[in-house]
């Protein structure tokens, strides 16, 4: 009993001491709610002092209240969101959620003891707000499980603003130190500044004498660019145009309306600028070098803000123009030559590295022609350096006004000079040669004492004969002493055989003019034969010229010569009255049967009067257009659209045509689609090779085959063969041409085979 009794009182105690430890417990939780609580309060009082918004959020629940500065600060009313989770969920920029959750669950779950993150979130009317959000985890129920999170937002845009600035302002510092191109540098500055503030447009003008070049506008459209570049400025044009010409600031606020606009305003309306602020951009000592624009899509005049920007703005380019401007002025100073103002030796090596990559690359041709003066020295010597330099300077100044502006002409140093030409078309650096040692030997007054300049030209191909600028030099310098030795007063190429030939076409060349009328020309006559009816069914005509001094020449080297100087169509229009007057000739002497084939030179086709070249030469002869047949090469087709109109005419004229040389070309029987011809006439390479090349012989096959399908008649020429004579009679070819039958001849030897129909025999 005692025990129990002992047992009673012990377990009275105990209860008693668990009663006054969980009133204590108690009272320490009523106390923490309390404080808590008034913590919140005043928490929550200190926000609304604060321009703070303020969140609280329920775990459980995921209702979230916001207050109404928290709403306001992305620009939205009180009742327009919804006190939920999904609210911040929408808002929050996606980029940024995932971070700000894992932040939040660190902090929940103790890893970090406090919360804090930086986030952007999207403004009712589009931009970005940057927000710091800072939470408090108010803990209840004894679990210690977290139940609510109650934090704040604070709109920190302007600071991270001036972050971003900073930090690309430091970038474009860099920029100018490290020495990167100004457009580069232009582009950033204006970047900066518009994404500074939303809306805004920069652009750079550069000022050169009284022009306003375009510098950088990276968000202004092209066309806008291209019109005001090349602007003079002036007393009231435009924004930058004005501040260029007075020095000072422009702030205009409604280029519509303004007065200084009126002139150039129809550049910008379109593009919607409305209103434009321009700040002159000056050097170091005040000088303008140009100007820096703002724009915007509605009328304004800038704030405080902008104004600041504007001048900063332009400061920060004066230094990158500035700076440009004196490395263009090195880099003039070190590229022209002094004396001449043409490039310099140290230019025209780089220049000439330069087109030999760019020439590698794409497989190109360039010549170089190494110019010296004949006996320089004695100028020099007799009438003292001041005339030599007044000398050089005229060189130079007829080597310019030779030459075309794709030329490069540079002065070696001395009396050398030196030129790099594309060649563009045959014998052009001859040509180039050829004029420069005509225009440098003209006469010339210096001191009252006239003087003939006379040069040498060496010239030197790349890569024929040099592959790198000293191989290319060193050929230069050889050419140039073989001129020497032949004579001076002359050009000469690394080639020998190229010296000679070019002197040929030049001599071709100037005898050609007079060809016609000194009556150095003839025509012979080839006949194309029908193979099954054994006919001749016409002659083809073709071109000789006979020279006193340079013999016979070839028709195929004077024909391009002709189209080149411009004298294709009187030879042409002599060949076609001398071929159809033949033509009548034999019509009369009993050959009724007979056409005329008469070749025409593509460069002729497109000439303005070509048609009716071609209709006053039969009119006036007095053949019918059928008897007359044209042959043209098929790349006529692909070079010009316009010549399939010419085809059209002549074929409404009635006139045949055939196609020369098929086969050859890129396109054939796709060029067939645009043209209606008569004939296709089979090129020589593909007879000569059609007995050994089975390839050959199948492609003649289908060239026949596909064409009789299309509609045309087929003359295959160049046969010089009984073999080759009966594979195209095989072949279903009908008409054909060559040695086999006839060389070309004269008229007489061709009425001669007419008459003893030698060609029948032939055909057995
Ligand atoms: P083409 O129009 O292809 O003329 C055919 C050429 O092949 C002619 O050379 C002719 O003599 C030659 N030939 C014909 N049959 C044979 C053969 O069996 N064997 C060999 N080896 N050759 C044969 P030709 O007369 O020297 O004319 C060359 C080119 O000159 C012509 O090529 C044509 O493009 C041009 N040509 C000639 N006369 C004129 C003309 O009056 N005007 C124009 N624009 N070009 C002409
Ligand atoms: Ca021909
Ligand atoms: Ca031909």
């Amino acid at each position: 009993m005692g025990n129990a009794k002992q047992t009673k009182s012990q377990l009275l105690e105990e209860l008693q001491q668990l009663r006054s430890e969980l009133t204590a417990v108690k009272l320490t939780a009523e106390k923490r709610t309390h404080e808590l609580y008034v913590s919140e309060e005043r928490f929550s009082l200190a926000m609304r002092g604060a321009n703070d918004g303020l969140w609280d959020w329920d775990l459980e629940t995921d209702d979230v209240y916001y207050s109404p500065r928290w709403k306001s600060m992305l620009g939205y009313e009180e009742s327009e969101l919804e006190n939920n989770l999904n609210t911040w969920g929408s808002l929050v920029n996606p980029g940024d959620k995932a971070v700000v959750l894992e932040k939040v669950q660190d902090y929940l779950d103790g890893r970090k003891d406090s919360f804090e993150v930086e986030m952007r979130m999207r403004h009712k009317d589009g931009h970005e707000v940057f927000v710091l959000s800072r939470a408090l985890l108010v803990t209840r129920g004894s679990d210690d499980k977290p139940v609510r999170l109650v934090g704040t937002h604070v709109d920190i845009t302007e600071r991270k603003k001036a972050e971003a600035y900073d930090s690309k302002q430091a970038g474009i510092l860099e920029m100018i130190a490290i020495g990167r191109p100004a457009a580069e540098i232009y582009d950033a500055i204006a970047l900066m500044y518009e994404s500074r503030h939303p809306g805004m447009r920069c652009s750079m003008l550069e000022l050169s004498g009284n022009k306003l070049l375009h510098g950088g506008a990276p968000s202004l459209p092209q066309e806008y660019c291209e019109a005001v570049h090349g602007l003079e400025n002036g007393p009231s044009v435009g924004s930058c145009g004005t501040s260029t010409f007075t020095g000072q600031r422009v702030l205009v606020e409604n280029i519509e309306t303004d007065p200084k606009w009126a002139k150039i305003k129809q550049f910008a309306l379109p593009h919607g600028m409305r209103c434009c602020w321009s700040e002159p951009i000056k050097n170091s000592s005040g000088k303008v070098l140009g100007a820096f624009g703002m724009y915007y899509n509605h009328p304004a005049l800038p704030d405080e803000k902008e104004l600041k920007d504007l001048i900063s703005a332009a400061r920060l380019t004066g230094i990158v123009m500035e700076r440009d401007q004196a490395q263009k002025r090195i880099r003039m100073l070190a590229y022209t030559d002094e004396l001449t103002g043409l490039a310099s030796r140290a230019y025209f090596i780089q220049h000439t590295e330069e087109i030999t990559k760019s020439s590698h690359r794409h497989g190109h041709r360039f010549g170089l022609l190494y110019i010296d003066l004949d006996d320089f020295k004695c100028v020099n010597d007799s009438l003292g350096h001041d005339a030599g330099d007044l000398l050089l300077k005229t060189i130079a100044q007829r080597l310019l006004t030779t030459c075309r502006e794709t030329d490069f002409i540079a002065r070696l140093g001395g009396d050398e000079f030196c030129i790099l030409i594309e060649e563009v078309e045959d014998d052009y650096a001859a040509n180039v040669a050829k004029r420069c040692l005509e225009a440098i030997s003209q006469p010339i007054e210096i001191y009252s004492r006239k003087l003939t300049p006379a040069c040498s030209i060496g010239i030197a191909y790349y890569p024929d004969d040099g592959e790198n600028l000293s191989a290319l030099l060193k050929a230069g310098d050889i050419s140039l002493y073989t001129a020497k030795e032949n004579g001076k007063n002359q050009y000469a190429f690394y080639k020998a055989e190229l010296t000679h030939k070019a002197e040929y076409r030049f001599q071709i060349e100037q005898n050609l003019r007079e060809a016609i009328e000194k009556q150095q020309l003839s025509l012979v006559y080839q006949p194309q034969i029908n193979i099954n009816s054994g006919e001749i069914f016409g002659v083809e005509a073709l071109l000789r010229w006979y020279h006193p001094q340079l013999g016979q020449v070839a028709p195929n080297e004077f024909v391009a010569i002709a189209e080149r100087i411009g004298m294709i169509k009187p030879l042409t229009e002599w060949v076609l009255r001398t071929a159809c007057s033949q033509l009548v000739a034999w019509k009369k002497a009993g050959f009724q049967q007979l056409r005329m084939a008469v070749n025409i030179s593509p460069s002729l086709f497109l000439d303005q009067g070509f048609v009716l070249l071609v209709k006053r030469s039969i009119d006036e002869v007095g053949i019918a257009p059928a008897e007359l047949e044209l042959e043209v090469t098929e790349g006529i087709v692909q070079t010009d659209p316009r010549n399939l109109t010419v085809f059209q005419d002549l074929k409404d004229l009635g006139i045949l045509l055939s196609i020369d040389d098929f086969g050859t070309g890129y396109s054939s029987f796709a060029s067939l689609k645009h043209l209606q011809a008569d004939y296709l006439k089979i090129d020589k390479y593909f007879v000569d090779d059609m007995l050994t090349d089975k390839k050959t012989l199948t492609l003649v096959s289908s060239m026949v085959e596909m064409g009789q399908k299309l509609g045309y008649g087929i003359i295959a020429e160049g046969v010089e063969t009984l073999e080759q004579l009966d594979i195209l009679k095989n072949l279903g070819c009908e008409i054909v041409q060559g040695y086999l039958f006839s060389k070309p001849a004269g008229a007489d030897s061709i009425s001669e085979l007419m008459n003893s129909q030698t060609h029948k025999a032939i055909l057995g």
